[in-house]
């Protein structure tokens, strides 16, 4: 049974997209060579930057955290201190990467149910000047919550501080010019809304702090620096590369332009999301963060009060029927996920939202 995945990555992605990956390629293949080229090329354009304009793509095998890490364990100098703006389970991730990697850190929390505010974080940055760098999430995947990343760009360059955004779950989803949003480093993954398969992280690197992360980095595969210099000098990976999920991923951006690009993107995942909040709230449902806040690329709703309501075994009559939604993260709040990114249309929510009903009718579950 063809499965619908509504869950922040891996996505449903495209047949053809499964098809780019059915043939054999050698990492020192010029098929390959050029692949990896276009998107590094490709990716800054997305985000309406250029290396005329200073900006770089570095390529990191693995999935989504192990960029993050890879910018965090080689931006941070010995002597520099990043201050992370935290609100949800992505944000402490960043924390964790500090605190293995004995980097000087300190972190500024925010409720889960809010957003992170520029006010806040310069009251911080005013009363600590020893801070370097800001680490930020942009679409926190916790809850779907969107911090403000323009206004917090606008406050890091007011105070002379290197920024770092966790684009993760929104490039490619939501239209995003990473000069104008004063973003030093920006990572995000092949599996997420550019809607390739998992395979490796990108980070769109402002030059010039790149080049001061030579020598830095704590390990040896997630060196951003040498990373970026073994593809500058002839086009390839240090070590065995993701051949496969770059085909795939090449694939996904030509499908990306023929869609009509992030705006248009962006739209479709906007009116899965209006689908999936008219339905829900005619079930009964309510979500855990004030629409204000909450972003188009996934939401949390809160559990049923009904003492009938079991998760697993919601979840696994939606697995039974190819409908594959998410758990929960959230600190307190029992709550589920549902995405609204991937190969997934306004006709495949009502389909999930017809489910959900029957399910809950199954159950005898009341709203
Ligand atoms: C998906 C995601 C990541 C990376 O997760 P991986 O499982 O390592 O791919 C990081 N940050 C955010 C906000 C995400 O949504």
């Amino acid at each position: 049974m063809k499965k619908l995945l509504f869950t922040p990555g891996p996505l449903t992605t495209s047949r053809t997209v499964k098809e780019a990956m059915l043939e054999d390629v050698g990492s020192r293949d010029y098929v390959f060579v050029n692949a990896v080229k276009e998107i590094r090329s490709e990716l800054l354009s997305l985000g309406h930057v250029s290396r005329e304009k200073g900006y770089e793509t570095v390529l990191v095998q693995g999935s989504g955290t192990f960029g993050i890490e890879s910018v965090i364990s080689s931006a941070i100098g010995k002597n520099d201190v990043l201050l992370v703006l935290a609100n949800g389970a992505y944000g402490e991730r960043i924390v964790k990467m500090a605190i293995i990697h004995q980097l000087q850190h300190q972190v500024l929390r925010f409720p889960e149910a809010e957003t992170v505010t520029a006010a806040a974080t310069e009251e911080y940055l005013k009363s600590h000047p020893e801070i370097t760098h800001v680490a930020c999430i942009h679409s926190e995947t916790t809850t779907g919550v969107f911090n403000p990343v323009g206004a917090i760009g606008d406050t890091c360059k007011k105070y002379n501080k290197i920024f770092i955004v966790d684009a993760m779950s929104s490039f490619g989803g939501v239209e995003m010019d990473i000069e104008a949003l004063k973003i030093d480093y920006l990572v995000s993954s092949s599996n997420k809304c550019i809607e390739g398969v998992p395979g490796f992280a990108f980070a769109i690197c402002k030059r010039s702090e790149l080049e001061k992360c030579k020598g830095q980095a704590r390990s040896l595969s997630l060196d951003l620096y040498d990373q970026w210099a073994g593809l500058e000098a002839n086009g390839q990976f240090r070590f065995t590369p993701p051949t496969l999920s770059i085909l795939a991923f090449r694939q996904a951006m030509k499908e990306l332009a023929a869609e009509g690009g992030i705006p248009a993107r962006e739209k479709r995942y906007k009116t899965n999301k209006l689908t999936l909040d008219t339905g829900m709230a005619e079930l009964g449902f309510k979500q855990y963060l004030q629409p204000e806040i909450q972003g188009h690329i996934i939401t949390s709703f809160l559990y049923p009060e009904s003492p009938k309501f079991n998760f697993e075994r919601f979840y696994q009559k939606l697995n039974d029927r190819g409908l594959i939604i998410y758990p929960g993260k959230l600190g307190k709040t029992d709550a589920f996920r549902i995405g609204n990114i991937g190969q997934i249309f306004p006709d495949d929510v009502k389909r999930l939202i017809q489910a959900i009903k029957e399910v809950l009718a199954e159950e005898g579950i009341d709203m």
